[in-house]
Protein backbone atom coordinates (compact mmCIF):
# COMPACT_ATOMS: atom_id res chain seq x y z
CA UNK A 1 0.00 0.00 0.00
CA UNK A 2 1.56 2.94 -1.49
CA UNK A 3 1.76 6.79 0.73
CA UNK A 4 -1.93 7.92 -0.78
CA UNK A 5 -3.18 4.43 0.80
CA UNK A 6 -3.65 2.86 -2.89
CA UNK A 7 -2.60 -0.70 -3.24
CA UNK A 8 0.38 -1.48 -5.04
CA UNK A 9 3.17 -4.44 -5.95
CA UNK A 10 6.77 -3.36 -6.53
CA UNK A 11 5.08 0.33 -6.70
CA UNK A 12 3.01 -0.39 -9.47
CA UNK A 13 -0.84 0.02 -8.73
CA UNK A 14 -2.43 -3.26 -8.53
CA UNK A 15 -5.13 -2.15 -10.47
CA UNK A 16 -2.97 -1.53 -13.23
CA UNK A 17 -1.59 -4.51 -13.26
CA UNK A 18 -4.39 -6.33 -13.27
CA UNK A 19 -5.47 -4.21 -16.57
CA UNK A 20 -2.64 -4.69 -18.36
CA UNK A 21 -2.58 -7.97 -17.82
CA UNK A 22 -6.15 -8.64 -18.87
CA UNK A 23 -5.61 -6.70 -22.32
CA UNK A 24 -2.28 -8.94 -22.66
CA UNK A 25 -4.05 -11.94 -22.25
CA UNK A 26 -6.75 -10.71 -24.23
CA UNK A 27 -4.76 -9.89 -27.42
CA UNK A 28 -2.53 -12.87 -26.90
CA UNK A 29 -5.24 -15.58 -26.96
CA UNK A 30 -7.48 -13.77 -29.59
CA UNK A 31 -3.91 -13.35 -31.77
CA UNK A 32 -4.08 -17.16 -31.13
CA UNK A 33 -7.07 -18.16 -32.47
CA UNK A 34 -6.03 -17.03 -36.27
CA UNK A 35 -3.52 -19.76 -36.17
CA UNK A 36 -4.37 -23.03 -37.05
CA UNK A 37 -3.72 -25.65 -34.63
CA UNK A 38 -0.96 -28.17 -34.95
CA UNK A 39 0.90 -30.32 -32.70
CA UNK A 40 3.04 -28.73 -30.39
CA UNK A 41 6.62 -28.40 -31.52
CA UNK A 42 9.81 -27.86 -29.14
CA UNK A 43 10.06 -24.62 -30.62
CA UNK A 44 6.52 -23.68 -29.33
CA UNK A 45 7.91 -23.76 -25.77
CA UNK A 46 10.48 -21.37 -26.19
CA UNK A 47 8.73 -18.86 -27.96
CA UNK A 48 8.06 -15.33 -26.33
CA UNK A 49 5.39 -13.54 -27.92
CA UNK A 50 5.95 -9.77 -27.29
CA UNK A 51 2.72 -7.40 -27.33
CA UNK A 52 3.41 -3.50 -26.56
CA UNK A 53 0.79 -1.34 -25.89
CA UNK A 54 1.49 2.19 -26.55
CA UNK A 55 -0.68 4.63 -24.58
CA UNK A 56 -2.67 6.35 -27.23
CA UNK A 57 -3.11 2.45 -28.93
CA UNK A 58 -2.71 1.20 -32.12
CA UNK A 59 -4.33 1.31 -35.25
CA UNK A 60 -2.76 -0.87 -37.97
CA UNK A 61 -5.03 -3.96 -37.49
CA UNK A 62 -4.73 -7.25 -37.38
CA UNK A 63 -2.28 -5.83 -34.55
CA UNK A 64 -4.50 -2.78 -33.25
CA UNK A 65 -4.55 -2.23 -29.33
CA UNK A 66 -6.85 -0.21 -27.85
CA UNK A 67 -5.52 3.07 -26.33
CA UNK A 68 -5.29 3.44 -22.43
CA UNK A 69 -4.68 5.67 -19.40
CA UNK A 70 -1.47 4.18 -18.16
CA UNK A 71 2.07 4.35 -19.68
CA UNK A 72 3.05 2.56 -22.63
CA UNK A 73 3.93 -1.29 -21.33
CA UNK A 74 4.55 -4.63 -23.02
CA UNK A 75 3.13 -7.82 -21.56
CA UNK A 76 5.14 -11.34 -22.60
CA UNK A 77 3.35 -14.08 -23.24
CA UNK A 78 4.99 -17.29 -23.08
CA UNK A 79 4.83 -20.32 -25.24
CA UNK A 80 1.52 -19.25 -25.88
CA UNK A 81 1.23 -22.05 -28.25
CA UNK A 82 2.10 -24.85 -25.87
CA UNK A 83 -0.17 -23.47 -23.01
CA UNK A 84 -3.23 -23.11 -25.81
CA UNK A 85 -2.68 -26.79 -26.18
CA UNK A 86 -2.16 -27.50 -21.82
CA UNK A 87 -5.91 -25.62 -22.30
CA UNK A 88 -7.02 -27.82 -24.36
CA UNK A 89 -6.08 -30.75 -22.79
CA UNK A 90 -8.22 -29.58 -20.12
CA UNK A 91 -11.14 -28.50 -22.17
CA UNK A 92 -10.93 -25.10 -21.66
CA UNK A 93 -12.07 -23.43 -24.63
CA UNK A 94 -10.84 -20.00 -26.00
CA UNK A 95 -13.63 -18.13 -24.71
CA UNK A 96 -14.36 -19.50 -21.71
CA UNK A 97 -11.03 -18.57 -20.91
CA UNK A 98 -11.05 -15.02 -22.16
CA UNK A 99 -14.50 -14.83 -20.08
CA UNK A 100 -12.76 -15.86 -17.19
CA UNK A 101 -9.72 -13.58 -17.52
CA UNK A 102 -11.39 -10.22 -18.70
CA UNK A 103 -13.88 -10.30 -15.78
CA UNK A 104 -12.81 -8.73 -12.42
CA UNK A 105 -10.63 -10.53 -10.24
CA UNK A 106 -11.00 -10.63 -6.68
CA UNK A 107 -7.76 -9.90 -4.56
CA UNK A 108 -7.55 -13.12 -2.07
CA UNK A 109 -4.87 -12.40 0.98
CA UNK A 110 -2.09 -14.50 0.90
CA UNK A 111 -0.84 -16.37 3.66
CA UNK A 112 2.32 -17.06 2.39
CA UNK A 113 5.94 -15.56 3.13
CA UNK A 114 6.75 -14.96 -0.49
CA UNK A 115 4.51 -11.52 -0.84
CA UNK A 116 2.69 -13.21 -3.59
CA UNK A 117 -0.27 -11.59 -4.86
CA UNK A 118 -3.04 -14.12 -5.63
CA UNK A 119 -6.39 -13.09 -7.39
CA UNK A 120 -8.87 -15.41 -8.40
CA UNK A 121 -11.39 -14.91 -11.67
CA UNK A 122 -14.95 -14.30 -10.83
CA UNK A 123 -16.44 -17.42 -12.08
CA UNK A 124 -14.02 -19.40 -9.51
CA UNK A 125 -11.62 -21.73 -12.08
CA UNK A 126 -8.79 -20.10 -12.36
CA UNK A 127 -5.63 -18.54 -10.00
CA UNK A 128 -3.60 -15.85 -10.78
CA UNK A 129 -0.67 -15.54 -8.68
CA UNK A 130 2.70 -13.58 -9.30
CA UNK A 131 5.81 -15.34 -9.59
CA UNK A 132 9.53 -14.35 -9.17
CA UNK A 133 11.71 -14.43 -12.09
CA UNK A 134 13.13 -17.69 -11.13
CA UNK A 135 9.87 -19.33 -10.47
CA UNK A 136 9.20 -18.19 -14.22
CA UNK A 137 12.30 -19.43 -15.41
CA UNK A 138 12.28 -22.75 -13.85
CA UNK A 139 8.36 -23.18 -14.73
CA UNK A 140 10.23 -22.36 -18.62
CA UNK A 141 12.65 -25.10 -18.16
CA UNK A 142 10.08 -27.15 -17.12
CA UNK A 143 7.40 -27.08 -19.49
CA UNK A 144 8.36 -29.83 -21.75
CA UNK A 145 8.80 -32.48 -19.22
CA UNK A 146 5.56 -31.07 -17.34
CA UNK A 147 3.62 -31.21 -20.59
CA UNK A 148 4.75 -35.10 -21.32
CA UNK A 149 3.40 -35.32 -17.59
CA UNK A 150 0.04 -33.73 -18.85
CA UNK A 151 -0.27 -35.64 -21.84
CA UNK A 152 0.48 -39.27 -19.99
CA UNK A 153 -1.80 -38.40 -17.72
CA UNK A 154 -4.40 -35.81 -17.13
CA UNK A 155 -5.75 -36.75 -13.88
CA UNK A 156 -3.64 -35.50 -11.40
CA UNK A 157 -3.37 -33.28 -8.37
CA UNK A 158 -0.01 -31.64 -9.32
CA UNK A 159 -0.69 -27.42 -10.23
CA UNK A 160 -2.41 -27.02 -14.07
CA UNK A 161 -0.44 -24.04 -15.51
CA UNK A 162 -2.55 -21.99 -18.14
CA UNK A 163 -0.16 -19.39 -19.21
CA UNK A 164 2.94 -17.79 -18.10
CA UNK A 165 2.93 -13.79 -18.53
CA UNK A 166 4.85 -11.14 -17.58
CA UNK A 167 3.81 -6.79 -17.63
CA UNK A 168 6.96 -4.79 -18.19
CA UNK A 169 6.44 -1.14 -17.67
CA UNK A 170 7.52 1.51 -15.77
CA UNK A 171 11.19 0.31 -15.41
CA UNK A 172 9.28 -3.11 -13.71
CA UNK A 173 8.95 -6.67 -14.62
CA UNK A 174 5.94 -8.44 -12.75
CA UNK A 175 5.70 -11.79 -13.87
CA UNK A 176 2.07 -14.00 -13.26
CA UNK A 177 1.12 -17.36 -13.66
CA UNK A 178 -2.67 -18.80 -14.46
CA UNK A 179 -3.37 -22.17 -12.64
CA UNK A 180 -6.50 -23.89 -11.33
CA UNK A 181 -8.47 -22.90 -8.57
CA UNK A 182 -8.64 -25.88 -5.93
CA UNK A 183 -10.85 -24.07 -3.68
CA UNK A 184 -14.41 -23.60 -4.46
CA UNK A 185 -15.85 -20.27 -3.07
CA UNK A 186 -19.03 -21.65 -3.21
CA UNK A 187 -18.42 -24.01 -0.77
CA UNK A 188 -17.80 -22.88 3.22
CA UNK A 189 -14.36 -24.39 4.20
CA UNK A 190 -14.27 -24.75 8.17
CA UNK A 191 -10.75 -25.41 8.24
CA UNK A 192 -7.90 -25.22 5.62
CA UNK A 193 -4.51 -26.82 6.00
CA UNK A 194 -0.91 -26.10 3.87
CA UNK A 195 1.07 -29.37 4.74
CA UNK A 196 4.70 -30.14 3.95
CA UNK A 197 5.29 -32.77 6.34
CA UNK A 198 8.22 -31.27 8.18
CA UNK A 199 7.16 -29.89 11.96
CA UNK A 200 9.96 -27.34 11.94
CA UNK A 201 8.12 -24.14 11.94
CA UNK A 202 5.05 -25.39 10.61
CA UNK A 203 2.64 -23.63 12.95
CA UNK A 204 0.19 -20.60 11.50
CA UNK A 205 1.49 -17.37 12.65
CA UNK A 206 -0.05 -15.16 14.98
CA UNK A 207 -1.26 -12.69 12.21
CA UNK A 208 -2.56 -15.57 10.13
CA UNK A 209 -4.50 -17.26 13.17
CA UNK A 210 -6.47 -13.95 13.78
CA UNK A 211 -8.16 -14.12 9.77
CA UNK A 212 -11.54 -15.58 10.05
CA UNK A 213 -10.53 -18.03 7.57
CA UNK A 214 -7.23 -18.84 8.53
CA UNK A 215 -4.99 -21.56 6.77
CA UNK A 216 -3.20 -23.49 9.38
CA UNK A 217 -0.08 -25.80 9.16
CA UNK A 218 1.45 -28.95 9.66
CA UNK A 219 1.59 -28.64 13.62
CA UNK A 220 -2.21 -26.78 13.90
CA UNK A 221 -2.88 -30.43 11.96
CA UNK A 222 -1.67 -32.50 14.51
CA UNK A 223 -2.90 -30.60 17.27
CA UNK A 224 -6.70 -30.15 15.87
CA UNK A 225 -6.49 -33.88 14.33
CA UNK A 226 -4.16 -36.09 16.24
CA UNK A 227 -5.99 -38.83 15.07
CA UNK A 228 -6.11 -37.59 11.26
CA UNK A 229 -8.84 -38.01 8.63
CA UNK A 230 -10.33 -41.49 7.58
CA UNK A 231 -10.83 -42.80 3.98
CA UNK A 232 -12.49 -45.51 2.47
CA UNK A 233 -10.10 -47.35 1.40
CA UNK A 234 -10.76 -47.64 -2.01
CA UNK A 235 -10.70 -43.80 -1.94
CA UNK A 236 -7.20 -44.04 0.30
CA UNK A 237 -5.66 -46.40 -2.38
CA UNK A 238 -6.58 -43.66 -5.23
CA UNK A 239 -5.43 -41.04 -3.47
CA UNK A 240 -1.94 -41.80 -2.28
CA UNK A 241 -1.33 -43.53 -6.14
CA UNK A 242 -2.06 -40.25 -7.36
CA UNK A 243 0.22 -38.18 -4.82
CA UNK A 244 2.59 -41.06 -5.57
CA UNK A 245 3.06 -40.67 -8.83
CA UNK A 246 2.94 -36.76 -8.67
CA UNK A 247 5.80 -37.23 -6.39
CA UNK A 248 7.73 -38.95 -8.10
CA UNK A 249 6.96 -36.20 -11.19
CA UNK A 250 8.61 -33.63 -8.48
CA UNK A 251 11.20 -35.46 -7.53
CA UNK A 252 12.43 -35.81 -11.36
CA UNK A 253 12.59 -32.31 -11.79
CA UNK A 254 14.62 -32.03 -8.43
CA UNK A 255 11.57 -30.22 -6.97
CA UNK A 256 10.95 -29.57 -3.29
CA UNK A 257 9.28 -27.26 -0.58
CA UNK A 258 5.76 -27.68 -2.64
CA UNK A 259 2.79 -28.17 0.02
CA UNK A 260 -0.54 -30.49 0.14
CA UNK A 261 -3.24 -28.22 0.65
CA UNK A 262 -5.91 -29.48 1.68
CA UNK A 263 -9.80 -27.57 2.26
CA UNK A 264 -12.22 -29.20 4.82
CA UNK A 265 -16.18 -28.94 4.67
CA UNK A 266 -17.92 -30.25 7.44
CA UNK A 267 -21.36 -31.99 6.03
CA UNK A 268 -23.20 -31.16 9.04
CA UNK A 269 -21.53 -27.67 10.39
CA UNK A 270 -23.57 -24.46 11.67
CA UNK A 271 -25.55 -24.30 8.19
CA UNK A 272 -28.83 -26.04 6.57
CA UNK A 273 -27.29 -26.05 3.20
CA UNK A 274 -23.80 -27.55 2.50
CA UNK A 275 -23.21 -24.65 0.09
CA UNK A 276 -22.49 -21.56 1.67
CA UNK A 277 -23.74 -18.44 0.27
CA UNK A 278 -20.15 -17.07 1.81
CA UNK A 279 -17.48 -19.11 0.91
CA UNK A 280 -13.90 -19.35 2.47
CA UNK A 281 -12.54 -16.87 0.98
CA UNK A 282 -14.66 -14.55 2.08
CA UNK A 283 -16.78 -14.11 -1.38
CA UNK A 284 -20.78 -13.89 -2.16
CA UNK A 285 -21.38 -16.49 -4.65
CA UNK A 286 -25.38 -17.05 -5.80
CA UNK A 287 -25.53 -20.72 -4.67
CA UNK A 288 -28.77 -20.38 -6.87
CA UNK A 289 -26.92 -20.18 -9.64
CA UNK A 290 -23.62 -22.79 -9.42
CA UNK A 291 -22.25 -22.89 -12.12
CA UNK A 292 -20.54 -26.53 -12.96
CA UNK A 293 -16.77 -26.73 -13.03
CA UNK A 294 -16.03 -26.05 -17.37
CA UNK A 295 -12.89 -27.37 -16.69
CA UNK A 296 -12.06 -31.10 -17.55
CA UNK A 297 -10.85 -33.29 -14.38
CA UNK A 298 -11.90 -30.25 -12.09
CA UNK A 299 -12.61 -32.11 -8.67
CA UNK A 300 -10.73 -33.98 -6.49
CA UNK A 301 -12.34 -36.86 -7.04
CA UNK A 302 -12.08 -36.79 -10.59
CA UNK A 303 -8.48 -36.24 -10.14
CA UNK A 304 -7.56 -39.13 -8.38
CA UNK A 305 -9.67 -41.47 -10.51
CA UNK A 306 -12.16 -42.48 -8.22
CA UNK A 307 -15.70 -42.78 -7.14
CA UNK A 308 -18.04 -42.11 -4.78
CA UNK A 309 -19.01 -45.27 -3.31
CA UNK A 310 -22.94 -46.58 -3.09
CA UNK A 311 -22.56 -45.64 1.03
CA UNK A 312 -20.68 -42.56 0.81
CA UNK A 313 -22.61 -40.50 -2.09
CA UNK A 314 -22.92 -36.94 -0.91
CA UNK A 315 -26.55 -36.34 0.38
CA UNK A 316 -26.93 -33.47 -1.69
CA UNK A 317 -26.35 -32.94 -5.24
CA UNK A 318 -25.39 -30.00 -5.26
CA UNK A 319 -22.04 -31.07 -2.90
CA UNK A 320 -21.55 -34.35 -5.21
CA UNK A 321 -21.19 -32.00 -7.80
CA UNK A 322 -18.60 -30.16 -6.56
CA UNK A 323 -16.24 -33.77 -6.21
CA UNK A 324 -14.97 -33.43 -2.78
CA UNK A 325 -13.31 -36.28 -1.35
CA UNK A 326 -15.29 -37.52 1.38
CA UNK A 327 -13.69 -38.29 4.45
CA UNK A 328 -14.28 -38.44 8.22
CA UNK A 329 -12.85 -36.80 11.62
CA UNK A 330 -12.01 -39.10 14.48
CA UNK A 331 -15.27 -38.22 15.95
CA UNK A 332 -17.17 -39.17 13.46
CA UNK A 333 -18.23 -35.77 11.46
CA UNK A 334 -18.66 -36.30 7.87
CA UNK A 335 -16.16 -33.94 5.98
CA UNK A 336 -15.55 -33.29 1.92
CA UNK A 337 -11.97 -33.09 1.34
CA UNK A 338 -10.44 -30.34 -1.17
CA UNK A 339 -6.63 -31.19 -1.96
CA UNK A 340 -4.45 -30.62 -4.41
CA UNK A 341 -0.62 -29.99 -4.67
CA UNK A 342 0.02 -26.40 -4.77
CA UNK A 343 3.82 -24.17 -4.83
CA UNK A 344 5.78 -26.22 -6.55
CA UNK A 345 8.14 -23.71 -8.70
CA UNK A 346 11.30 -24.31 -6.30
CA UNK A 347 14.34 -25.91 -7.96
CA UNK A 348 16.75 -27.41 -5.50
CA UNK A 349 19.25 -27.22 -7.87
CA UNK A 350 18.63 -23.27 -8.00
CA UNK A 351 18.87 -22.70 -4.56
CA UNK A 352 18.66 -24.34 -1.74
CA UNK A 353 21.75 -25.92 -1.36
CA UNK A 354 23.30 -23.33 0.52
CA UNK A 355 20.49 -22.65 2.57
CA UNK A 356 20.14 -26.28 3.88
CA UNK A 357 23.87 -26.27 4.79
CA UNK A 358 23.34 -23.23 6.68
CA UNK A 359 20.11 -24.29 8.15
CA UNK A 360 21.34 -28.11 9.25
CA UNK A 361 23.83 -26.67 11.47
CA UNK A 362 20.90 -24.57 13.44
CA UNK A 363 18.69 -27.50 14.18
CA UNK A 364 17.91 -31.42 13.44
CA UNK A 365 18.67 -31.72 9.75
CA UNK A 366 16.02 -34.42 9.44
CA UNK A 367 12.89 -31.74 10.51
CA UNK A 368 13.74 -28.59 8.52
CA UNK A 369 11.57 -27.93 5.62
CA UNK A 370 14.57 -27.58 3.33
CA UNK A 371 16.32 -31.17 2.32
CA UNK A 372 16.63 -33.37 -0.78
CA UNK A 373 13.69 -33.46 -2.91
CA UNK A 374 13.61 -37.59 -2.53
CA UNK A 375 14.08 -37.43 1.00
CA UNK A 376 11.54 -34.08 0.76
CA UNK A 377 9.10 -36.59 -1.53
CA UNK A 378 9.19 -39.62 1.15
CA UNK A 379 8.66 -37.34 4.04
CA UNK A 380 6.07 -35.67 2.48
CA UNK A 381 3.94 -38.94 1.85
CA UNK A 382 4.50 -40.62 4.71
CA UNK A 383 3.27 -38.11 6.84
CA UNK A 384 0.01 -37.59 4.15
CA UNK A 385 -0.43 -41.32 4.50
CA UNK A 386 0.33 -42.10 7.74
CA UNK A 387 -0.63 -39.03 9.83
CA UNK A 388 -3.31 -36.96 7.68
CA UNK A 389 -5.00 -39.87 6.02
CA UNK A 390 -6.02 -42.70 7.18
CA UNK A 391 -7.54 -46.07 5.76
CA UNK A 392 -10.84 -47.22 6.71
CA UNK A 393 -10.96 -51.09 7.51
CA UNK A 394 -12.43 -52.70 4.50
CA UNK A 395 -16.30 -52.97 3.69
CA UNK A 396 -16.12 -56.71 3.77
CA UNK A 397 -14.28 -56.82 7.08
CA UNK A 398 -17.63 -54.66 8.54
CA UNK A 399 -16.21 -51.39 8.07
CA UNK A 400 -18.10 -49.09 6.87
CA UNK A 401 -17.22 -45.21 7.10
CA UNK A 402 -20.20 -43.82 6.94
CA UNK A 403 -22.65 -45.97 8.81
CA UNK A 404 -22.20 -45.29 12.10
P1 LIG B 1 5.48 -19.28 0.24
O1 LIG B 1 6.50 -19.44 -0.84
O2 LIG B 1 5.81 -18.27 1.26
O3 LIG B 1 5.08 -20.59 0.86
P2 LIG B 1 3.67 -18.45 -1.88
O4 LIG B 1 3.43 -16.99 -2.02
O5 LIG B 1 4.56 -19.12 -2.88
O6 LIG B 1 4.11 -18.76 -0.41
P3 LIG B 1 1.74 -20.57 -2.12
O7 LIG B 1 2.45 -21.44 -1.16
O8 LIG B 1 1.71 -20.95 -3.57
O9 LIG B 1 2.23 -19.05 -1.96
O10 LIG B 1 0.23 -20.40 -1.69
C1 LIG B 1 -0.11 -19.72 -0.51
C2 LIG B 1 -1.54 -20.05 -0.13
O11 LIG B 1 -2.45 -19.66 -1.18
C3 LIG B 1 -1.80 -21.53 0.08
O12 LIG B 1 -1.52 -21.93 1.40
C4 LIG B 1 -3.28 -21.61 -0.22
O13 LIG B 1 -4.04 -21.23 0.91
C5 LIG B 1 -3.50 -20.59 -1.33
N1 LIG B 1 -3.40 -21.22 -2.66
C6 LIG B 1 -2.27 -21.36 -3.39
N2 LIG B 1 -2.51 -21.97 -4.57
C7 LIG B 1 -3.84 -22.24 -4.58
C8 LIG B 1 -4.72 -22.87 -5.53
N3 LIG B 1 -4.28 -23.36 -6.69
N4 LIG B 1 -6.04 -22.96 -5.21
C9 LIG B 1 -6.49 -22.48 -4.04
N5 LIG B 1 -5.73 -21.87 -3.12
C10 LIG B 1 -4.41 -21.74 -3.37
CA1 LIG C 1 4.23 -22.37 -0.12
CA1 LIG D 1 6.51 -20.28 -2.90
Amino acid sequence: VDTQGKATFKHLPTNQLVEALQLGIQYSVGGLEARPAHDVLFQDFITVELINFPKSGRTQTPKATPPHRFNDFTIRSYAPVAFRHFREKFNIRPVDYLSSICKPFRELKNPGASGSLFYLTADDEFIIKTVQKKEATFLRRLLPGYYMNVTQNQRTLLPKFFGLYCYQGDNKNIRIIVMNNLIPSRIQMHEKYDLKGSTYKRRANSEERLKQFPTWKDLDFMERHPKGLTLDSETYAALAKTVERDCRVLESFQIMDYSFLIGIHYANHHSDSPIDSRGTNGFFNDPSSPQPPRMMYATPMANIHAEFEEHNRPDDAQLAKTGGIPAQTADGQRVYLYVGIIDILQSYQLRKKLEHTFKSVLTDGSQISVTHPRYYSERYQKFLFSSVFKKAPSRQSGGNLFVP
